[in-house]
């Protein structure tokens, strides 16, 4: 794949030292910024591949602005099932693009290209359900004091702010910006600096559909400069936050200067709880798999799996197996798992394994990335049992292929170890007691519970989100349609 290709990086707004330079989209124009560019670098051979405009203060404002005029003018005059069609275009727009789109999200995240391309699936997913459902969105009629007309109709917010990590960019972009755009808002994006071009090049797709100039601007930079600005600006309604737990407290005090509504999207240390009596075969897989996919570098991560103590051994050797076969490798290999983002998430996952060996922690598995992929940002996937509850790899999240094995002896110890970190985004249960799913289901403390499968089908109709340290609002499903919108109660007396 050359990196310099034009056919590839046609959003490029120029070229910068001989690389594509991605410049903001503001107004469905492309606008450069002052300040130095950001190197973009492939996490599998650590190459700089491209450029972005660094973004602050002064980008955000005319975005901003840009989103304000567009809710006043076309944007905002356009009926909800016109909206759903540019949604529609936008979703076959992708459809078509998808092998482009899919190598430069490979490039860019380093992940295996089947990966990407069902990455540029589901961006298109979600412009088609939620373009779908556009219209579909009802008010409420109240029944009130006579003489009376009570109405309650649903609303945009206004100017919506996105701000998303680098592990999924055109996921996160689907997942946040489809639904605002359906319920008629208008969106200003600030992407990950680690990994985004892909959201420049939906920007482009978005003109090509037909969207009106400001309902989606993108601004790129560093977080504490452009996301900064972004979540403290007076002049926005609404903040959809996907990261770390850290900067989500951060972009939560930054909202409240302007009492400014908050969906926070944060980390998570998922567990998989296996009793006896499961399927261990399928059960071995999904764990394997729920750990790996994206390197470990997913919210949802299944990075903790809780075994009933009478088949640990036989169940984790089931594990380990599937770790040996593992096949790591850059985004053309297609293997099983590619690099992580880069050098400082490559040394911190590092230090977790070094760690965990340190406090005597035993190794049930190790795979090792081949020699010749020792210049990429590889890691070897790791898994550690039986682990204390305590210990750094079984309660903090490390954001990499590293997995926790915890023991139990009764259903009470094992709901207690699976509610046992700060967090509470997804989990699983693997069981064939129809009683015992229905106890785990009401007593983990999660936003989504999986019975005997684990993120099952990728989920765009599924609401989603955390209990906890892991956030709060909903995203995805009809219920992100809800959170990107208001209502306002309309009381008519007619006599
Ligand atoms: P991060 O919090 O460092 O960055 C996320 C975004 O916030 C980036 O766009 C960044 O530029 C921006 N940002 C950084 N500082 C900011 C500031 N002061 N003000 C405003 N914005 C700022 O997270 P990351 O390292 O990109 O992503 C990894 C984390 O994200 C993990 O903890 C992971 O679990 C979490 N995550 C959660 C979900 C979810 O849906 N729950 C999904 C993906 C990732």
């Amino acid at each position: 794949m050359r990196n310099d290709d034009p056919a590839l990086f046609p959003a490029a707004g120029g070229r910068h030292d001989g690389l594509p330079l991605y410049r903001h989209f503001i107004a469905n124009e492309w606008v450069s910024s002052s300040a130095a560019p950001l190197t973009v670098v492939a996490p599998a051979t650590a190459t700089p591949f491209a450029f972005l405009a660094s973004g602050g203060a002064t980008e955000i404002d005319r975005a901003v602005a840009a989103a304000r005029a567009a809710l006043d003018g076309d944007w905002g005059r356009l009926t909800a099932t016109e909206r759903g069609r540019l949604m529609l275009r936008f979703s076959a727009l992708v459809l078509e693009q998808l092998e482009r789109l899919a190598w430069i999200e490979a490039h860019d995240t380093g992940k295996p290209i089947s990966q990407a391309r069902a990455d540029m699936r589901a961006v298109a997913r979600y412009f088609e359900f939620y373009g779908g459902a556009a219209d579909k969105v009802h008010g409420d009629v109240i029944p009130y004091l006579n003489g009376y007309n009570v109405s309650v109709v649903r609303e945009p917010l206004g100017v919506t702010a996105h701000i998303t990590p680098w592990n999924y960019p055109a996921q996160m972009f689907g997942r946040t910006i489809a639904p605002a755009l359906a319920m008629g808002n208008a969106a200003v994006l600030k992407p990950a600096e680690e990994a985004c071009v892909i959201c420049l090049e939906f920007a482009r797709l978005a003109v090509e559909a037909g969207f009106p100039p400001g309902a989606l601007n993108i601004v790129t930079g560093l977080g504490e400069q452009a996301g900064a600005a972004l979540s403290r600006h007076a002049g926005i309604n609404f903040v959809s936050f996907t990261g770390s737990p850290e900067v989500g407290r951060l972009v939560q005090e930054a909202a409240a200067l302007h009492h400014v509504p908050v969906v926070l999207e944060l980390g998570g240390k998922s567990p998989q709880v296996v009793f006896a009596d499961a399927d261990l075969q399928a059960a071995a897989t999904t764990v394997c798999k729920a750990i790996t996919q994206n390197a470990g570098q997913t919210c949802s991560a299944g990075s903790r799996v809780v075994v009933e103590r009478a088949i640990f051994e036989p169940f984790m050797a089931m594990v380990a197996q599937r770790f040996s076969e593992l096949r790591i490798g850059r985004p053309e290999d297609d293997a099983d798992l590619g690099p992580v983002i880069n050098q400082v998430q490559q040394q911190r996952i590092l230090a977790f394994i070094a760690n965990a060996r340190k406090d005597g922690v035993p190794v049930l598995a190790q795979a090792r990335p081949a020699a010749d992929l020792a210049q990429g940002y590889f890691v070897p996937p790791t898994v550690f049992g039986p682990v204390d509850i305590t210990n750094p790899v079984a309660c903090q999240e490390i954001f990499g292929p590293v997995l926790a094995a915890q023991v139990f002896d009764t259903e009470d110890e094992a709901i207690a170890i699976a509610n046992g970190t700060e967090f509470g985004l997804v989990a699983g249960v693997w069981t064939r007691d129809g009683a015992r799913q229905q106890r785990l289901a009401k007593r983990i403390v999660s936003g989504q519970v999986f019975i005997n499968c684990y993120g099952a089908g990728g989920g765009v109709e599924l609401p989603f989100g955390g209990t906890k340290r892991s956030g709060h609002g909903r995203e995805k499903g009809l219920m992100a349609l809800e959170e990107m919108s208001t209502t306002k109660t309309v009381v008519n007396f007619h006599g």
